[in-house]
Protein backbone atom coordinates (compact mmCIF):
# COMPACT_ATOMS: atom_id res chain seq x y z
CA UNK A 1 0.00 0.00 0.00
CA UNK A 2 1.23 3.15 -1.06
CA UNK A 3 1.40 6.14 1.67
CA UNK A 4 -1.78 7.74 1.16
CA UNK A 5 -0.45 10.74 3.66
CA UNK A 6 -2.00 14.22 2.21
CA UNK A 7 1.02 15.92 3.03
CA UNK A 8 4.87 16.09 1.97
CA UNK A 9 7.64 14.71 4.20
CA UNK A 10 8.19 17.81 5.63
CA UNK A 11 12.17 18.92 4.47
CA UNK A 12 14.60 20.16 6.99
CA UNK A 13 15.13 23.04 7.89
CA UNK A 14 17.42 25.28 9.55
CA UNK A 15 15.14 27.17 12.22
CA UNK A 16 14.69 31.02 11.84
CA UNK A 17 16.94 32.07 14.97
CA UNK A 18 20.02 30.06 13.27
CA UNK A 19 19.66 31.24 9.65
CA UNK A 20 19.40 34.56 10.55
CA UNK A 21 22.91 34.71 11.21
CA UNK A 22 24.56 32.66 8.41
CA UNK A 23 24.36 32.18 4.61
CA UNK A 24 24.35 28.35 4.68
CA UNK A 25 21.49 26.64 3.03
CA UNK A 26 18.19 27.38 4.68
CA UNK A 27 16.51 23.74 3.86
CA UNK A 28 18.66 21.02 4.59
CA UNK A 29 17.68 17.93 2.61
CA UNK A 30 15.97 14.65 3.06
CA UNK A 31 17.35 11.75 4.67
CA UNK A 32 17.09 8.36 3.44
CA UNK A 33 14.58 6.88 5.37
CA UNK A 34 12.55 10.59 4.45
CA UNK A 35 13.73 9.65 0.99
CA UNK A 36 11.72 6.46 1.13
CA UNK A 37 8.72 7.74 3.07
CA UNK A 38 7.71 10.40 0.49
CA UNK A 39 9.02 8.39 -2.57
CA UNK A 40 6.20 5.88 -0.51
CA UNK A 41 3.17 8.42 -1.53
CA UNK A 42 4.00 7.84 -5.33
CA UNK A 43 1.02 5.68 -6.81
CA UNK A 44 3.44 4.89 -9.86
CA UNK A 45 0.59 5.83 -12.11
CA UNK A 46 1.00 4.03 -15.72
CA UNK A 47 0.59 7.31 -17.66
CA UNK A 48 3.06 9.25 -16.09
CA UNK A 49 1.65 13.08 -16.16
CA UNK A 50 4.46 14.33 -14.02
CA UNK A 51 6.39 13.49 -16.53
CA UNK A 52 5.01 15.53 -19.23
CA UNK A 53 5.43 18.45 -16.71
CA UNK A 54 9.25 18.24 -16.80
CA UNK A 55 11.07 20.22 -19.50
CA UNK A 56 13.53 17.32 -19.67
CA UNK A 57 11.57 14.40 -19.20
CA UNK A 58 13.17 12.57 -16.41
CA UNK A 59 11.19 9.45 -15.91
CA UNK A 60 10.29 9.91 -12.32
CA UNK A 61 7.99 7.28 -11.30
CA UNK A 62 10.87 5.06 -12.35
CA UNK A 63 13.59 6.55 -10.31
CA UNK A 64 11.14 6.71 -7.35
CA UNK A 65 10.88 3.06 -7.66
CA UNK A 66 14.49 2.92 -7.35
CA UNK A 67 14.52 4.87 -4.12
CA UNK A 68 11.54 3.18 -2.59
CA UNK A 69 13.90 0.13 -3.28
CA UNK A 70 16.61 1.54 -1.95
CA UNK A 71 18.78 1.67 -5.23
CA UNK A 72 19.64 5.11 -5.13
CA UNK A 73 22.98 4.87 -7.54
CA UNK A 74 20.46 3.40 -9.62
CA UNK A 75 17.97 6.32 -9.16
CA UNK A 76 20.84 8.66 -10.44
CA UNK A 77 21.46 7.20 -13.07
CA UNK A 78 18.02 7.02 -14.18
CA UNK A 79 18.00 10.57 -13.88
CA UNK A 80 21.09 11.25 -15.56
CA UNK A 81 19.54 9.71 -18.66
CA UNK A 82 18.18 13.17 -19.35
CA UNK A 83 18.97 15.49 -16.55
CA UNK A 84 22.45 16.66 -16.47
CA UNK A 85 22.33 18.76 -13.31
CA UNK A 86 20.26 17.20 -10.38
CA UNK A 87 21.29 18.68 -7.64
CA UNK A 88 20.70 22.09 -9.18
CA UNK A 89 17.15 21.36 -10.17
CA UNK A 90 15.99 19.34 -7.52
CA UNK A 91 17.04 22.44 -5.66
CA UNK A 92 15.52 25.72 -8.38
CA UNK A 93 13.29 23.99 -10.68
CA UNK A 94 9.91 25.25 -10.30
CA UNK A 95 8.69 22.08 -9.56
CA UNK A 96 5.11 23.42 -8.39
CA UNK A 97 4.18 24.36 -11.77
CA UNK A 98 5.56 21.74 -13.98
CA UNK A 99 6.06 18.03 -12.82
CA UNK A 100 4.25 18.45 -9.32
CA UNK A 101 1.75 20.37 -10.92
CA UNK A 102 0.51 17.39 -12.81
CA UNK A 103 1.01 15.01 -10.17
CA UNK A 104 -2.23 12.93 -9.61
CA UNK A 105 -1.55 13.36 -5.94
CA UNK A 106 -2.03 16.94 -6.25
CA UNK A 107 -5.87 16.81 -7.26
CA UNK A 108 -6.30 16.86 -4.08
CA UNK A 109 -3.80 17.09 -1.57
CA UNK A 110 0.00 18.02 -1.93
CA UNK A 111 2.12 16.53 -4.62
CA UNK A 112 4.93 13.93 -4.48
CA UNK A 113 7.56 15.80 -3.23
CA UNK A 114 9.49 15.31 -7.08
CA UNK A 115 12.34 17.53 -6.30
CA UNK A 116 12.98 16.84 -3.19
CA UNK A 117 13.60 13.23 -4.23
CA UNK A 118 15.49 14.31 -7.23
CA UNK A 119 18.08 16.12 -4.81
CA UNK A 120 17.93 13.72 -2.09
CA UNK A 121 19.37 11.50 -5.14
CA UNK A 122 21.70 13.60 -6.20
CA UNK A 123 23.43 14.61 -2.63
CA UNK A 124 22.92 10.94 -1.89
CA UNK A 125 25.36 10.42 -4.97
CA UNK A 126 27.84 13.01 -3.73
CA UNK A 127 28.11 12.05 -0.75
CA UNK A 128 28.18 7.92 -1.33
CA UNK A 129 29.04 7.64 -5.52
CA UNK A 130 31.30 7.72 -7.87
CA UNK A 131 31.10 9.95 -11.12
CA UNK A 132 31.47 7.09 -13.71
CA UNK A 133 33.27 7.52 -17.08
CA UNK A 134 31.36 6.39 -19.94
CA UNK A 135 32.74 4.38 -22.80
CA UNK A 136 31.46 6.63 -25.38
CA UNK A 137 32.76 5.78 -29.14
CA UNK A 138 33.68 9.64 -30.69
CA UNK A 139 32.34 10.50 -34.03
CA UNK A 140 35.12 12.28 -35.08
CA UNK A 141 33.39 15.83 -34.86
CA UNK A 142 34.19 18.32 -32.61
CA UNK A 143 31.97 21.25 -31.33
CA UNK A 144 32.80 24.64 -29.50
CA UNK A 145 29.89 25.46 -27.19
CA UNK A 146 30.24 29.34 -26.59
CA UNK A 147 28.70 29.70 -22.64
CA UNK A 148 29.26 27.64 -19.31
CA UNK A 149 25.95 27.94 -18.10
CA UNK A 150 23.10 25.47 -17.79
CA UNK A 151 22.32 25.60 -21.23
CA UNK A 152 25.60 25.34 -22.63
CA UNK A 153 26.96 22.44 -19.90
CA UNK A 154 23.70 20.61 -20.77
CA UNK A 155 23.95 21.15 -24.17
CA UNK A 156 27.95 19.92 -24.70
CA UNK A 157 26.73 17.12 -22.01
CA UNK A 158 24.28 15.48 -24.46
CA UNK A 159 26.68 16.22 -27.44
CA UNK A 160 29.61 14.20 -25.86
CA UNK A 161 26.85 11.74 -25.12
CA UNK A 162 26.41 11.23 -29.06
CA UNK A 163 30.06 11.10 -29.33
CA UNK A 164 31.35 14.66 -30.31
CA UNK A 165 34.27 16.08 -29.00
CA UNK A 166 33.15 19.41 -27.26
CA UNK A 167 35.43 22.27 -25.81
CA UNK A 168 33.06 25.08 -23.96
CA UNK A 169 34.25 28.47 -23.74
CA UNK A 170 32.99 30.49 -20.87
CA UNK A 171 33.98 34.57 -20.36
CA UNK A 172 33.85 34.35 -16.52
CA UNK A 173 35.77 32.86 -13.88
CA UNK A 174 33.95 29.75 -12.79
CA UNK A 175 31.84 27.72 -15.54
CA UNK A 176 27.97 27.67 -14.01
CA UNK A 177 26.76 30.92 -15.41
CA UNK A 178 23.18 31.58 -13.88
CA UNK A 179 23.52 28.99 -11.46
CA UNK A 180 27.50 30.30 -9.96
CA UNK A 181 26.57 33.83 -10.12
CA UNK A 182 22.90 34.66 -10.21
CA UNK A 183 21.38 32.73 -7.42
CA UNK A 184 22.37 33.39 -3.73
CA UNK A 185 24.10 31.11 -1.35
CA UNK A 186 21.28 30.07 0.86
CA UNK A 187 19.25 29.01 -2.03
CA UNK A 188 21.75 27.06 -4.71
CA UNK A 189 25.44 26.71 -2.28
CA UNK A 190 28.49 27.13 -4.80
CA UNK A 191 29.81 23.97 -3.69
CA UNK A 192 26.79 22.11 -5.04
CA UNK A 193 26.92 24.04 -8.23
CA UNK A 194 30.96 23.08 -8.88
CA UNK A 195 30.36 19.74 -7.88
CA UNK A 196 27.71 18.98 -10.05
CA UNK A 197 29.87 20.83 -12.98
CA UNK A 198 32.37 18.51 -12.67
CA UNK A 199 29.91 15.16 -12.38
S1 LIG B 1 1.93 11.65 -11.12
FE1 LIG B 1 2.66 11.72 -8.97
S2 LIG B 1 1.93 9.81 -8.10
FE2 LIG B 1 1.81 9.54 -10.34
S3 LIG B 1 3.78 8.62 -10.97
FE3 LIG B 1 4.04 10.85 -11.09
S4 LIG B 1 4.91 11.43 -9.08
FE4 LIG B 1 4.03 9.38 -8.84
Amino acid sequence: MPNMSPNKVPMPHQEPNVRNKNVAEVATGYTLEMAQEEADRCLQCKHKPCVNGCPVGVQIPEFIALIKEGDIEGAYDKIKETNALPAVCGRVCPQEDQCEKLCVRAIKHEAVGIGRLERFVADYHMANGENKIPNIEKNGHKVAVVGAGPAGLTCAGDLAKKGYEVTVYEALHKAGGVLEYGIPEFRLPKAIVSKEVQA
